[in-house]
């Protein structure tokens, strides 16, 4: 046999057995959510293994990635990984640490978009105020008070309940932002030193 022929067959035995390999549903390797290390698959498993923080196991059904220490669980949305909250400090936690990022990054946020699946869990941590709606935003046509949600000082709203976007079932919460320094820092209580 000839080492070109040689080279050849050994290429097609690995592609062969490189595709019969079986990998969890995210592929053979992914980012640690914790860590953003590249991590790999523990092959004919549905596991991750990060040096740093243990195994991570992949539910095909849920397609949701777990954490077995922690027993937290994440989604990933366009390359990304989100966190889904089951208590209302984590979603909490994330906002203000998205917010303290703007910050450091020059920017300040305007409004905050939490995803419609988290409007039971957060509900209770909204400031309400009562805002003098102006007769022109009124259908009624005269001066009417609505009620205003706001976490850390910012307004808030949810996804729209009927918005089926497959986003808004994985990621958490968007900020409208503009560059400046918030306006009322630090947000609410956020301690910096
Ligand atoms: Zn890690």
């Amino acid at each position: 046999m000839h080492i070109s022929q040689a080279i050849q067959l050994t290429c097609i035995d690995k592609t062969a057995m490189e595709s019969s390999l079986h990998y969890p549903i995210f592929g053979a390797d992914i980012i640690c959510p914790h860590c953003r290390q590249t991590i790999q698959a523990l092959t004919l498993t549905d596991s991750y293994l990060c040096d740093r923080h243990g195994a991570f196991e992949a539910n095909p059904d849920t397609e949701e990635l777990v954490h077995l220490q922690s027993k937290r669980h994440w989604k990933r949305w366009e390359d990304k990984w989100y966190r889904q909250h089951t208590h209302p400090d984590g979603i909490r936690f994330e906002i203000h640490e998205a917010l303290d990022r703007l910050y450091t990054e020059g920017y300040r946020a305007t409004k905050i978009t939490i995803a419609h699946r988290y409007q039971a869990l957060v509900n209770r941590s909204l400031e309400l105020k009562s805002m003098l709606m102006h007769p022109s935003e009124n259908p009624d046509g005269d001066a009417k008070k609505s009620t205003v949600a706001y976490l850390y000082g910012l307004p808030v709203s949810f996804s729209d309940i009927g918005d089926r976007q497959p986003k808004w079932q994985i990621v958490n919460f968007e900020l409208e932002t503009e560059p400046g320094v918030p306006r009322r820092y630090p947000y609410h209580y956020l301690v910096r030193e």
